[in-house]
Protein backbone atom coordinates (compact mmCIF):
# COMPACT_ATOMS: atom_id res chain seq x y z
CA UNK A 1 0.00 0.00 0.00
CA UNK A 2 0.89 3.42 -0.68
CA UNK A 3 0.85 6.14 2.36
CA UNK A 4 1.27 9.90 1.00
CA UNK A 5 1.52 12.01 4.84
CA UNK A 6 1.73 15.52 4.92
CA UNK A 7 2.50 18.63 7.29
CA UNK A 8 1.57 21.68 6.19
CA UNK A 9 4.47 23.66 5.26
CA UNK A 10 5.19 26.50 7.73
CA UNK A 11 6.43 30.10 7.13
CA UNK A 12 9.69 29.91 6.46
CA UNK A 13 10.31 33.48 9.01
CA UNK A 14 9.04 31.98 12.12
CA UNK A 15 11.09 29.66 14.26
CA UNK A 16 9.78 26.05 14.57
CA UNK A 17 7.63 25.98 18.09
CA UNK A 18 6.51 23.35 20.29
CA UNK A 19 3.46 23.22 17.82
CA UNK A 20 4.92 22.63 14.78
CA UNK A 21 6.94 20.31 16.10
CA UNK A 22 3.61 18.75 17.41
CA UNK A 23 1.59 18.49 13.88
CA UNK A 24 5.25 17.10 12.52
CA UNK A 25 5.62 14.44 15.02
CA UNK A 26 2.60 13.52 14.17
CA UNK A 27 2.70 12.82 10.71
CA UNK A 28 6.31 11.25 12.01
CA UNK A 29 4.75 8.89 14.12
CA UNK A 30 2.08 7.56 10.67
CA UNK A 31 5.19 7.56 8.58
CA UNK A 32 6.81 5.22 11.04
CA UNK A 33 4.35 2.88 11.52
CA UNK A 34 3.65 2.39 8.13
CA UNK A 35 7.09 1.67 7.24
CA UNK A 36 6.89 -0.85 9.91
CA UNK A 37 3.93 -2.24 8.22
CA UNK A 38 5.60 -2.23 5.15
CA UNK A 39 3.98 0.35 2.95
CA UNK A 40 5.34 2.57 0.44
CA UNK A 41 5.21 6.00 2.48
CA UNK A 42 6.17 9.13 1.52
CA UNK A 43 6.46 11.78 4.20
CA UNK A 44 6.35 15.62 3.51
CA UNK A 45 7.27 18.75 4.83
CA UNK A 46 8.54 22.07 3.89
CA UNK A 47 8.36 25.93 3.66
CA UNK A 48 5.83 28.65 2.69
CA UNK A 49 8.20 30.90 1.24
CA UNK A 50 6.24 32.96 -1.04
CA UNK A 51 4.68 34.99 1.67
CA UNK A 52 4.58 39.00 1.90
CA UNK A 53 5.74 37.63 5.61
CA UNK A 54 9.10 36.48 4.05
CA UNK A 55 9.58 39.64 2.54
CA UNK A 56 9.00 41.64 5.87
CA UNK A 57 10.96 39.79 7.73
CA UNK A 58 14.15 39.76 5.48
CA UNK A 59 13.76 43.80 5.25
CA UNK A 60 13.62 44.13 9.15
CA UNK A 61 16.57 42.37 9.00
CA UNK A 62 18.17 44.91 6.15
CA UNK A 63 18.01 42.50 3.38
CA UNK A 64 17.03 44.53 0.35
CA UNK A 65 16.06 43.27 -3.55
CA UNK A 66 15.24 40.08 -4.32
CA UNK A 67 18.70 38.00 -4.08
CA UNK A 68 18.99 39.25 -0.35
CA UNK A 69 15.30 38.25 0.58
CA UNK A 70 16.34 34.32 -1.24
CA UNK A 71 19.73 34.54 1.10
CA UNK A 72 17.84 35.09 3.71
CA UNK A 73 14.74 32.40 3.00
CA UNK A 74 17.93 29.72 2.37
CA UNK A 75 19.43 30.54 5.84
CA UNK A 76 16.54 30.36 7.67
CA UNK A 77 15.77 26.98 5.60
CA UNK A 78 18.95 25.54 7.09
CA UNK A 79 17.25 26.60 10.38
CA UNK A 80 14.28 24.54 9.88
CA UNK A 81 16.16 21.42 8.29
CA UNK A 82 18.01 21.04 11.11
CA UNK A 83 15.40 21.02 13.92
CA UNK A 84 13.82 18.23 12.06
CA UNK A 85 17.06 16.41 11.75
CA UNK A 86 17.85 16.88 15.96
CA UNK A 87 13.88 16.24 16.66
CA UNK A 88 14.65 12.58 15.02
CA UNK A 89 11.86 13.77 11.79
CA UNK A 90 12.13 11.31 9.23
CA UNK A 91 10.26 12.85 6.40
CA UNK A 92 10.98 11.81 2.96
CA UNK A 93 10.62 15.24 1.42
CA UNK A 94 11.29 18.79 2.09
CA UNK A 95 9.69 21.50 -0.65
CA UNK A 96 10.10 25.18 0.00
CA UNK A 97 7.95 27.07 -2.36
CA UNK A 98 10.87 28.82 -4.12
CA UNK A 99 11.98 26.22 -6.19
CA UNK A 100 11.22 26.12 -9.43
CA UNK A 101 9.91 22.56 -9.72
CA UNK A 102 6.98 24.64 -7.43
CA UNK A 103 6.74 27.44 -9.51
CA UNK A 104 6.14 24.24 -12.37
CA UNK A 105 3.34 22.37 -10.93
CA UNK A 106 1.91 26.14 -9.81
CA UNK A 107 1.33 26.95 -13.10
CA UNK A 108 0.70 23.85 -14.83
CA UNK A 109 -2.07 23.26 -12.42
CA UNK A 110 -3.31 27.10 -12.81
CA UNK A 111 -3.77 26.08 -16.70
CA UNK A 112 -6.07 23.37 -15.95
CA UNK A 113 -8.19 24.97 -13.67
CA UNK A 114 -8.47 28.17 -16.74
CA UNK A 115 -9.22 25.47 -19.09
CA UNK A 116 -12.20 24.47 -17.23
CA UNK A 117 -13.37 28.10 -16.84
CA UNK A 118 -12.84 28.59 -13.15
CA UNK A 119 -10.63 31.56 -13.60
CA UNK A 120 -12.09 35.10 -14.07
CA UNK A 121 -10.99 38.83 -13.45
CA UNK A 122 -12.59 40.98 -11.16
CA UNK A 123 -12.38 43.53 -8.22
CA UNK A 124 -11.89 42.55 -4.82
CA UNK A 125 -12.72 45.02 -2.06
CA UNK A 126 -13.16 44.01 1.28
CA UNK A 127 -10.96 43.49 4.74
CA UNK A 128 -7.80 41.68 4.51
CA UNK A 129 -5.91 40.29 7.42
CA UNK A 130 -2.14 40.04 6.91
CA UNK A 131 -1.71 37.23 9.78
CA UNK A 132 -4.41 35.34 7.64
CA UNK A 133 -2.95 36.18 4.15
CA UNK A 134 -6.54 36.07 3.19
CA UNK A 135 -9.62 38.50 2.87
CA UNK A 136 -11.60 37.94 6.09
CA UNK A 137 -15.33 38.92 6.72
CA UNK A 138 -16.76 41.56 8.63
CA UNK A 139 -18.82 39.41 10.60
CA UNK A 140 -15.63 36.82 11.90
CA UNK A 141 -14.14 39.70 13.72
CA UNK A 142 -14.24 40.16 16.92
CA UNK A 143 -13.83 43.88 18.26
CA UNK A 144 -13.09 44.45 14.29
CA UNK A 145 -10.72 42.57 14.72
CA UNK A 146 -9.19 39.15 13.30
CA UNK A 147 -9.84 36.54 16.04
CA UNK A 148 -6.71 34.32 15.19
CA UNK A 149 -4.55 37.33 15.49
CA UNK A 150 -5.81 40.55 17.11
CA UNK A 151 -5.29 42.78 15.00
CA UNK A 152 -7.19 45.37 12.73
CA UNK A 153 -7.38 43.61 9.01
CA UNK A 154 -7.19 46.59 6.36
CA UNK A 155 -9.34 47.78 4.01
CA UNK A 156 -8.57 46.85 0.08
CA UNK A 157 -10.11 47.45 -3.41
CA UNK A 158 -7.96 45.81 -5.79
CA UNK A 159 -8.29 43.69 -8.87
CA UNK A 160 -7.67 39.89 -8.48
CA UNK A 161 -8.33 36.83 -10.83
CA UNK A 162 -10.81 34.69 -8.95
CA UNK A 163 -11.62 30.77 -8.31
CA UNK A 164 -14.84 30.01 -8.97
CA UNK A 165 -14.82 28.16 -5.67
CA UNK A 166 -18.52 28.49 -5.55
CA UNK A 167 -19.00 26.30 -8.34
CA UNK A 168 -17.52 23.67 -6.32
CA UNK A 169 -19.27 24.40 -3.03
CA UNK A 170 -22.15 21.64 -3.42
CA UNK A 171 -19.74 19.03 -4.19
CA UNK A 172 -17.35 19.40 -1.76
CA UNK A 173 -20.37 19.39 0.85
CA UNK A 174 -21.49 16.03 -0.70
CA UNK A 175 -18.14 14.40 -0.12
CA UNK A 176 -17.68 15.80 3.20
CA UNK A 177 -21.22 14.35 4.01
CA UNK A 178 -20.30 10.69 2.31
CA UNK A 179 -17.25 10.52 3.50
CA UNK A 180 -17.17 10.49 7.24
CA UNK A 181 -13.05 10.15 7.18
CA UNK A 182 -12.76 12.91 5.33
CA UNK A 183 -12.60 15.36 7.55
CA UNK A 184 -10.95 14.07 11.08
CA UNK A 185 -12.46 14.84 14.18
CA UNK A 186 -16.13 14.94 13.90
CA UNK A 187 -15.90 18.48 15.55
CA UNK A 188 -14.00 20.23 12.44
CA UNK A 189 -15.99 18.28 9.76
CA UNK A 190 -18.88 19.86 11.19
CA UNK A 191 -17.60 23.43 11.46
CA UNK A 192 -16.62 22.91 7.76
CA UNK A 193 -19.95 21.68 6.85
CA UNK A 194 -21.72 24.61 8.41
CA UNK A 195 -19.54 27.06 6.48
CA UNK A 196 -20.25 25.70 3.67
CA UNK A 197 -23.96 25.95 3.99
CA UNK A 198 -23.69 29.49 4.90
CA UNK A 199 -22.65 29.93 1.83
CA UNK A 200 -19.30 30.85 0.17
CA UNK A 201 -17.54 33.49 -2.46
CA UNK A 202 -15.15 32.54 -4.40
CA UNK A 203 -11.79 33.56 -3.82
CA UNK A 204 -8.56 35.11 -5.07
CA UNK A 205 -5.96 32.94 -7.69
CA UNK A 206 -4.06 36.56 -7.69
CA UNK A 207 -3.06 39.49 -5.76
CA UNK A 208 -1.38 42.45 -7.74
CA UNK A 209 2.70 41.54 -8.30
CA UNK A 210 4.73 43.62 -5.39
CA UNK A 211 7.59 41.81 -6.75
CA UNK A 212 7.86 38.62 -4.41
CA UNK A 213 6.53 35.32 -5.49
CA UNK A 214 4.90 33.33 -8.59
CA UNK A 215 3.77 35.36 -11.41
CA UNK A 216 0.71 34.67 -13.11
CA UNK A 217 2.32 33.36 -16.56
CA UNK A 218 -0.64 35.40 -18.45
CA UNK A 219 -0.39 38.33 -16.37
CA UNK A 220 2.77 39.46 -14.66
CA UNK A 221 0.89 42.14 -13.47
CA UNK A 222 -0.22 39.29 -10.73
CA UNK A 223 1.18 37.03 -8.73
CA UNK A 224 -0.39 33.57 -7.06
CA UNK A 225 -2.22 34.81 -4.14
CA UNK A 226 -0.12 32.50 -1.26
CA UNK A 227 -2.49 30.23 -0.51
CA UNK A 228 -3.67 28.96 -3.76
CA UNK A 229 0.62 28.65 -4.00
CA UNK A 230 1.28 26.89 -1.05
CA UNK A 231 -1.40 23.83 -1.07
CA UNK A 232 -0.28 23.05 -4.22
CA UNK A 233 3.04 21.95 -2.18
CA UNK A 234 1.38 18.89 -1.61
CA UNK A 235 1.41 18.00 -5.33
CA UNK A 236 4.71 19.72 -6.57
CA UNK A 237 6.94 18.28 -3.03
CA UNK A 238 6.14 14.46 -3.99
CA UNK A 239 6.41 12.19 -6.54
CA UNK A 240 4.57 12.26 -9.40
CA UNK A 241 2.52 9.12 -8.48
CA UNK A 242 2.22 10.18 -5.09
CA UNK A 243 -1.00 12.20 -5.05
CA UNK A 244 -3.40 12.05 -3.66
CA UNK A 245 -2.22 12.19 0.05
CA UNK A 246 -3.91 9.30 2.74
CA UNK A 247 -3.52 11.49 5.44
CA UNK A 248 -2.29 15.61 5.75
CA UNK A 249 -2.00 16.56 9.35
CA UNK A 250 -2.61 20.53 10.70
CA UNK A 251 -3.80 22.37 13.83
CA UNK A 252 -7.43 23.30 13.48
CA UNK A 253 -6.66 27.27 12.28
CA UNK A 254 -6.40 26.28 8.76
CA UNK A 255 -8.51 23.51 8.31
CA UNK A 256 -10.77 26.14 5.86
CA UNK A 257 -8.37 26.51 3.30
CA UNK A 258 -7.70 22.76 3.13
CA UNK A 259 -11.16 21.38 3.65
CA UNK A 260 -12.67 24.51 1.15
CA UNK A 261 -10.77 25.67 -1.38
CA UNK A 262 -8.18 22.97 -1.59
CA UNK A 263 -10.76 20.15 -1.84
CA UNK A 264 -12.36 22.40 -5.20
CA UNK A 265 -9.43 23.76 -6.19
CA UNK A 266 -8.33 19.61 -6.84
CA UNK A 267 -12.21 18.94 -8.38
CA UNK A 268 -11.92 22.08 -10.62
CA UNK A 269 -8.25 20.65 -12.15
CA UNK A 270 -9.47 16.97 -11.53
CA UNK A 271 -7.24 15.53 -9.10
CA UNK A 272 -8.04 12.46 -6.51
CA UNK A 273 -9.04 14.12 -2.83
CA UNK A 274 -6.96 13.25 0.24
CA UNK A 275 -8.20 10.41 1.91
CA UNK A 276 -8.19 11.88 5.40
CA UNK A 277 -7.53 15.69 6.55
CA UNK A 278 -6.99 16.00 10.41
CA UNK A 279 -6.66 18.72 12.25
CA UNK A 280 -5.70 18.87 15.96
CA UNK A 281 -5.60 21.70 18.49
CA UNK A 282 -4.11 24.13 19.88
CA UNK A 283 -1.37 23.83 22.68
CA UNK A 284 -1.41 26.06 25.99
CA UNK A 285 1.53 26.09 27.99
CA UNK A 286 0.54 26.01 31.96
CA UNK A 287 -2.60 26.84 30.95
CA UNK A 288 -1.79 29.81 29.12
CA UNK A 289 -2.02 30.51 25.15
CA UNK A 290 1.26 31.09 23.77
CA UNK A 291 2.58 33.68 22.20
CA UNK A 292 5.60 35.70 21.17
CA UNK A 293 4.30 38.88 23.43
CA UNK A 294 3.61 36.33 26.13
CA UNK A 295 7.43 35.32 25.98
CA UNK A 296 5.97 31.65 26.70
CA UNK A 297 6.70 30.10 23.12
CA UNK A 298 8.37 26.73 23.79
CA UNK A 299 11.39 25.79 21.92
CA UNK A 300 11.26 22.19 21.04
CA UNK A 301 14.95 21.84 20.65
CA UNK A 302 15.61 23.11 24.06
CA UNK A 303 13.09 20.79 25.88
CA UNK A 304 14.34 17.85 23.61
CA UNK A 305 17.84 18.33 25.16
CA UNK A 306 16.38 19.05 28.24
CA UNK A 307 14.40 15.39 28.39
CA UNK A 308 14.26 13.47 25.10
CA UNK A 309 12.53 13.41 22.56
CA UNK A 310 11.49 10.26 23.11
CA UNK A 311 10.00 12.02 26.57
CA UNK A 312 8.04 15.12 24.04
CA UNK A 313 6.66 12.83 21.77
CA UNK A 314 5.47 10.79 24.67
CA UNK A 315 3.64 13.88 26.55
CA UNK A 316 2.13 14.92 24.00
CA UNK A 317 0.83 11.98 22.31
CA UNK A 318 -0.53 10.26 25.51
CA UNK A 319 -1.63 13.32 27.66
CA UNK A 320 -3.55 15.15 24.98
CA UNK A 321 -6.89 13.92 22.93
CA UNK A 322 -5.51 14.03 19.15
CA UNK A 323 -7.93 17.03 17.37
CA UNK A 324 -8.63 18.79 21.17
CA UNK A 325 -7.01 21.21 22.67
CA UNK A 326 -4.59 20.60 25.38
CA UNK A 327 -1.78 22.07 27.52
CA UNK A 328 1.65 21.26 27.90
CA UNK A 329 4.05 21.48 30.94
CA UNK A 330 6.91 19.76 31.85
CA UNK A 331 6.30 18.70 35.59
CA UNK A 332 3.01 16.71 33.91
CA UNK A 333 6.14 15.61 31.31
CA UNK A 334 8.18 14.53 33.70
CA UNK A 335 5.87 12.86 36.10
CA UNK A 336 4.06 10.67 33.26
CA UNK A 337 7.42 10.00 31.26
CA UNK A 338 8.97 8.55 34.87
CA UNK A 339 5.91 6.82 35.90
CA UNK A 340 4.60 5.29 32.72
CA UNK A 341 7.29 5.21 30.17
CA UNK A 342 10.32 4.23 32.31
CA UNK A 343 8.83 2.37 34.95
CA UNK A 344 5.62 0.72 33.05
CA UNK A 345 7.41 -0.08 29.59
CA UNK A 346 11.09 0.49 30.24
CA UNK A 347 11.09 -1.36 33.20
CA UNK A 348 9.53 -4.12 32.37
CA UNK A 349 11.71 -5.03 29.23
CA UNK A 350 14.43 -4.41 31.09
CA UNK A 351 13.86 -6.79 33.99
CA UNK A 352 12.50 -9.19 31.59
CA UNK A 353 15.74 -9.20 29.33
CA UNK A 354 17.88 -9.13 32.53
CA UNK A 355 16.53 -12.47 33.47
CA UNK A 356 17.15 -14.19 30.11
CA UNK A 357 20.74 -12.41 30.13
CA UNK A 358 21.33 -14.04 33.77
CA UNK A 359 19.49 -17.20 34.15
CA UNK A 360 19.36 -18.69 30.90
CA UNK A 361 22.46 -17.97 29.39
CA UNK A 362 20.66 -15.14 26.83
CA UNK A 363 18.94 -17.14 25.08
CA UNK A 364 15.20 -16.78 24.87
CA UNK A 365 13.37 -20.43 26.06
CA UNK A 366 11.47 -23.06 24.20
CA UNK A 367 7.74 -22.76 25.40
CA UNK A 368 6.97 -26.09 26.58
CA UNK A 369 3.31 -25.97 26.09
CA UNK A 370 2.26 -28.94 27.93
CA UNK A 371 3.47 -26.74 31.23
CA UNK A 372 1.58 -23.24 30.28
CA UNK A 373 -1.08 -22.40 32.93
CA UNK A 374 -3.64 -20.43 31.86
CA UNK A 375 -2.24 -17.25 33.24
CA UNK A 376 0.54 -18.03 30.49
CA UNK A 377 -2.22 -18.92 27.97
CA UNK A 378 -4.07 -15.87 28.39
CA UNK A 379 -0.59 -13.54 28.02
CA UNK A 380 0.45 -15.01 25.11
CA UNK A 381 -3.36 -14.45 23.44
CA UNK A 382 -3.19 -10.86 24.43
CA UNK A 383 0.70 -9.96 23.34
CA UNK A 384 -0.12 -12.14 19.94
CA UNK A 385 -3.21 -9.44 19.37
CA UNK A 386 -1.31 -6.33 20.20
CA UNK A 387 -0.38 -5.12 17.55
CA UNK A 388 -3.38 -5.63 15.94
CA UNK A 389 -5.39 -3.46 18.68
CA UNK A 390 -2.54 -0.86 18.69
CA UNK A 391 -2.18 -0.85 15.13
CA UNK A 392 -5.82 -0.21 14.23
CA UNK A 393 -5.84 3.25 15.88
CA UNK A 394 -2.88 4.10 14.25
CA UNK A 395 -4.42 3.28 10.44
CA UNK A 396 -7.64 5.65 11.68
CA UNK A 397 -4.91 8.53 12.94
CA UNK A 398 -5.90 7.97 16.44
CA UNK A 399 -2.18 8.54 18.20
CA UNK A 400 -3.56 8.92 21.94
CA UNK A 401 -5.57 6.13 21.45
CA UNK A 402 -2.84 4.10 19.98
CA UNK A 403 -0.16 5.32 23.17
CA UNK A 404 -3.10 4.65 25.50
CA UNK A 405 -3.85 0.79 24.13
CA UNK A 406 0.22 0.19 24.50
CA UNK A 407 0.08 1.18 27.91
CA UNK A 408 -2.85 -0.86 28.77
CA UNK A 409 -0.66 -4.28 27.57
CA UNK A 410 2.03 -2.49 29.82
CA UNK A 411 0.17 -2.53 32.66
CA UNK A 412 -1.00 -6.27 31.61
CA UNK A 413 3.08 -6.94 30.98
CA UNK A 414 4.10 -6.12 34.54
CA UNK A 415 1.14 -7.26 36.49
CA UNK A 416 1.95 -11.27 34.59
CA UNK A 417 5.50 -10.43 35.57
CA UNK A 418 4.84 -9.52 39.10
CA UNK A 419 1.78 -12.14 39.76
CA UNK A 420 4.01 -15.18 37.96
CA UNK A 421 7.08 -14.13 40.19
CA UNK A 422 10.02 -15.92 37.50
CA UNK A 423 12.66 -15.08 40.35
CA UNK A 424 10.87 -16.94 42.78
CA UNK A 425 10.41 -19.94 40.53
CA UNK A 426 14.17 -20.09 39.97
CA UNK A 427 14.46 -20.31 43.64
CA UNK A 428 16.42 -23.33 45.35
CA UNK A 429 17.69 -25.05 42.00
CA UNK A 430 20.48 -25.07 39.85
CA UNK A 431 18.57 -26.29 36.46
CA UNK A 432 16.25 -24.39 34.80
CA UNK A 433 12.65 -25.13 35.88
CA UNK A 434 10.25 -25.33 32.97
CA UNK A 435 7.56 -23.03 34.28
CA UNK A 436 10.16 -20.32 34.73
CA UNK A 437 11.58 -20.18 31.26
CA UNK A 438 8.23 -20.22 30.06
CA UNK A 439 7.43 -16.93 31.96
CA UNK A 440 10.89 -16.29 30.72
CA UNK A 441 9.75 -16.57 26.93
CA UNK A 442 6.32 -14.58 27.49
CA UNK A 443 7.46 -11.68 28.69
CA UNK A 444 10.63 -11.48 25.63
CA UNK A 445 7.91 -11.53 22.93
CA UNK A 446 5.50 -9.34 24.98
CA UNK A 447 8.58 -6.67 25.58
CA UNK A 448 9.43 -6.82 22.22
CA UNK A 449 5.98 -6.28 20.45
CA UNK A 450 5.58 -3.61 23.08
CA UNK A 451 8.46 -2.03 21.58
CA UNK A 452 6.96 -2.34 18.34
CA UNK A 453 3.47 -1.38 19.05
CA UNK A 454 5.14 2.11 21.09
CA UNK A 455 8.27 2.95 18.12
CA UNK A 456 6.34 5.11 16.13
CA UNK A 457 5.75 7.37 18.91
CA UNK A 458 8.91 6.27 20.66
CA UNK A 459 11.43 5.31 18.34
CA UNK A 460 14.79 5.33 20.64
CA UNK A 461 13.54 3.91 23.35
CA UNK A 462 12.17 1.16 21.37
CA UNK A 463 15.17 0.77 19.27
CA UNK A 464 17.15 -0.53 22.45
CA UNK A 465 14.90 -3.17 22.77
CA UNK A 466 15.32 -4.08 19.20
CA UNK A 467 19.26 -3.86 19.87
CA UNK A 468 19.33 -6.41 22.34
CA UNK A 469 17.33 -8.74 20.06
CA UNK A 470 19.50 -7.72 17.17
CA UNK A 471 16.58 -6.69 15.58
CA UNK A 472 17.69 -5.51 12.32
CA UNK A 473 18.73 -6.66 8.71
CA UNK A 474 16.92 -9.25 7.77
CA UNK A 475 15.31 -9.48 11.45
CA UNK A 476 14.30 -5.96 10.76
CA UNK A 477 11.28 -5.27 13.12
CA UNK A 478 8.43 -5.23 10.90
CA UNK A 479 4.64 -4.82 12.46
CA UNK A 480 3.13 -7.45 14.08
CA UNK A 481 6.22 -9.59 13.72
CA UNK A 482 7.61 -11.28 17.15
CA UNK A 483 9.80 -13.71 15.54
CA UNK A 484 12.69 -12.22 16.35
CA UNK A 485 12.05 -12.18 20.04
CA UNK A 486 10.86 -15.95 19.17
CA UNK A 487 12.27 -19.01 21.64
CA UNK A 488 15.34 -19.67 20.62
CA UNK A 489 16.75 -16.15 19.50
CA UNK A 490 19.96 -14.73 21.68
CA UNK A 491 19.61 -11.23 23.40
CA UNK A 492 22.31 -8.90 24.13
CA UNK A 493 22.89 -7.72 27.47
CA UNK A 494 20.34 -5.32 28.14
CA UNK A 495 20.95 -1.96 28.77
CA UNK A 496 18.44 0.37 30.82
CA UNK A 497 15.71 1.01 28.35
CA UNK A 498 13.98 4.24 29.19
CA UNK A 499 15.93 6.17 32.16
CA UNK A 500 14.16 8.05 34.38
CA UNK A 501 14.16 12.14 34.13
CA UNK A 502 13.96 13.03 37.75
CA UNK A 503 16.70 10.84 38.21
CA UNK A 504 18.89 12.67 35.99
CA UNK A 505 18.14 15.84 37.33
CA UNK A 506 19.36 14.52 40.45
CA UNK A 507 23.06 13.88 38.40
CA UNK A 508 22.78 17.13 37.21
CA UNK A 509 22.72 18.38 40.93
ZN1 LIG B 1 -5.82 36.79 10.86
Amino acid sequence: MRFYVTTPIYYVNDVPSIGHAYTTFAADALARFHRLRGDDVFFLTGLDENSQKTVQAARSRGAQGRDAIQKYADEMAGTWKQAWRILGVTNDGFIRTTEQRHADVVKSFYGRVKAKGDVYKGVYEGLYCDGCEAFVNESDLIDGKCPLHKTEPKRLREENYFFKLTRYADAVLRHIEANPDFIKPETRRNEVAAFIKAGLKDVSVSRPNQGWGIPLPDDDSQCFWVWFDALLNYISGAPADAWPAQAQLMAKDIIKFHCVIWPAMLLSAEYALPKTIVAHGFLTVNGQKMSKSLGNAIDPIALSRKYSVDALRYFLFREISFGADGDFNEKSLVERHDAELANAFGNFAYRSLSFINAKTDSLVPEIADASLTPEDEEFRKKTSEICGVVGKEFEACELKAAVDASMRFADECNRFFNAREPWALFKGSGAQPVEARNVLALSASAAYALALCLSPITPTASQRVFDCFGASGAKAPRWGDLTPAGSGSRIAKPEIVVPKLALDEKKKK
